[in-house]
């Protein structure tokens, strides 16, 4: 019984987290009408992806099932549901704040943690290929300017960004 009760208290605590986060103020107005699901483009294409159902699994505190699982990645940021909630939930915003926690957790797909790194390494989200470089000219293109790295670096560093992608490669 105990078991159950402190359980119980956990989950409650997951949803309180996420509405006392930046982006997440607003989760408990939803009633689940659905209409977030249904003006979704991802909802339409996968069945791995539906807001509401993102929305239910949080405020019922299962934490690991939504910050461990892909479905918060797949949202593509429109915000067609929040423009159509009826209760002015911010869902996408929602689904930011469930990442923040979910990369701080150590769950970040790999092919977020690719761009990180090559932010890291390069100042760019993805590398620039040996092709691309010699495309350029080809095609009219002046050559790539430097980026400047090392100011971006302080400014991961200064937000523990490189802290957590760290963390990440040695997990893998
Ligand atoms: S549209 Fe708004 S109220 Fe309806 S299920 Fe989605 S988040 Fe909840
Ligand atoms: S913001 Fe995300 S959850 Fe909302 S409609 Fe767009 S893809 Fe779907």
């Amino acid at each position: 019984m105990k078991h159950g009760k402190d359980e119980k208290t956990t989950n409650l605590a997951f949803s309180d987290v996420i509405s006392s986060r930046l982006g997440g103020e607003t989760i408990n107005l939803c009633y689940q009408c659905g209409t977030c699901a249904s003006s979704c483009p991802v909802a339409k294409i996968t069945p791995r992806f539906n807001p509401r159902e993102i929305i239910k699994l949080t405020l019922s505190g299962e934490k690991d099932e939504v910050i461990s699982g892909d479905a918060i990645w797949l949202c593509c940021s429109c915000y067609n549901c929040q423009e159509r909630c009826p209760q002015k939930v911010e869902i996408a915003d929602v689904i930011y704040a469930l990442r923040n926690i979910a990369v701080k957790e150590g769950y970040i797909p790999n092919i977020f943690s690719e761009f990180a790194s090559a932010i890291l390494n390069d100042a760019r989200v993805v590398k620039v290929s040996k092709f691309v470089e010699t495309k350029r000219p080809t095609l009219g293109l002046p050559p790539l300017q430097p980026t400047g790295v090392n100011a971006l670096r302080k400014i991961l560093s200064a937000t523990g960004f490189d802290k957590l992608q760290q963390k990440k490669e040695e997990a893998t």
